[in-house]
């Protein structure tokens, strides 16, 4: 297959070209005529980081239901070719195709999808692509919150984020029972949240979206975990937008007031509370950041993130979760303040 003259593969190979490439060379050893389609159409004459979200979309379902990628691509809207403005809405198929594969048509139907995208330079990640697609009318305000999200959070982790490419999709299809939930490069959130009206909805967005891109750092961990650190950024975002002091959101836990007792309780298969993870996670990593203050506690979870970046080959997950033994790694040098932190929240002060 040719991708020669393409101007994004002339100069230096970038980190998104190789990325794209790879992504192509999949597609090949499923349909390599499919992949040679794909090559000439107009989204790849210059290589934008949601070029290359959309083209691993394409390419993990290429490697998980083919016949998925040929129906999407043989749909009206894309026949002739993916272009920019679409690309944002390829880049969500392959979650969409796993958890709603019915929501697959409104979102490619012209009269009811919508896109925006916004491009942004971040100190550490660089050009990022933000994307917000809506098959229902929405505000402008939701790209805003979206754009001081993702900026306020990479600040704080004083690193890149793991991808270029976040997407916001407004919409109920593909949720559960939750408000909001994060698949990798992109987040969903219901449209009530798309609002600028002075509701409760309108004045809980910047916090729920702030938490969803928050787990782009922090997913694969034991919930706890992820749930606490995206709860506390979700409550340090806020705080830099509209001066209410950090909080957490749930402080009550029915299960127990240790975090030790609920990995017991996940290792035993035992059911309980999911919002315990929020309540004991997020007040574990509140005292934690109430006491080290904004420098020590971010160099601290960057840390923490960085030892959860690193490949360990065990699972089929990328990078190794990490726990309470990583925690008090990252933290090390302030081992005198942390410890009795990590006594009260994860062994539990009161007597068993
Ligand atoms: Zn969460």
């Amino acid at each position: 297959m040719s991708i020669a003259g393409k101007p994004w593969l002339d100069d230096s190979l970038t980190e998104d070209a190789a990325r794209s490439v790879k992504s192509l060379y999949y597609i090949t050893d499923e349909d390599a005529t499919l992949a040679r389609r794909i090559v000439n159409m107009p989204f790849l004459e210059t290589l934008e980081p949601t070029d290359t979200a959309a083209l691993e979309a394409l390419s993990w379902l290429a490697y998980t239901e083919i016949l998925a990628l040929r129906e999407v691509l043989a749909h009206p809207t894309l026949q002739d070719g993916i272009t920019d403005d679409w690309a944002p809405v390829v880049a969500l198929m392959d979650s969409v195709n796993e958890a709603a594969p019915a929501f697959l048509r409104p979102l490619l139907d012209p009269q009811q999808a919508t896109v925006e995208r916004r491009s942004i330079t971040l100190p550490h990640t660089g050009t990022t692509d933000l994307a917000i697609i809506r098959t229902s009318p929405g505000v402008p305000r939701s790209m805003d919150l979206l754009e001081h999200s993702v900026s306020g959070i990479e600040q704080f982790m004083g690193v890149a984020l793991p991808t270029n490419y976040v997407g916001l999709l407004f919409g109920t299809a593909v949720l559960g029972y939750s408000h909001g939930t994060h698949y990798g490069n992109y987040l969903v959130m219901l449209p009530e949240y798309d609002t600028d009206d002075g509701s409760d909805s309108a004045n809980y967005a910047g916090r729920l979206m702030a938490h969803e891109v928050a787990h782009s750092y922090w997913r694969d961990n034991p919930n706890w975990l992820d749930e606490g650190l995206a709860e506390l950024l979700a409550g340090i975002s806020e705080n830099r937008r509209t001066k209410v002091p950090v909080t957490v959101d749930y402080t009550y836990c029915p299960a127990g007031d240790n975090i030790a007792l609920l990995e017991r309780l996940d290792a035993a298969g035992v059911i309980y509370d999911y919002r315990c993870n929020y309540a004991l996670g997020g007040q574990f990593f509140l005292e934690l950041y109430n006491s080290l203050g904004d420098d020590a506690f971010s160099e601290g979870i960057r840390n923490l993130y960085l030892s959860s970046v690193v490949e360990d080959y065990t699972d089929e997950f990328d990078g190794s979760p990490v726990g309470i033994r990583q925690i008090q790694d990252a933290f090390r040098s302030h081992a005198a303040t942390v410890a009795p932190i990590i006594d009260k929240w994860y062994h539990g002060s009161s007597p068993q």
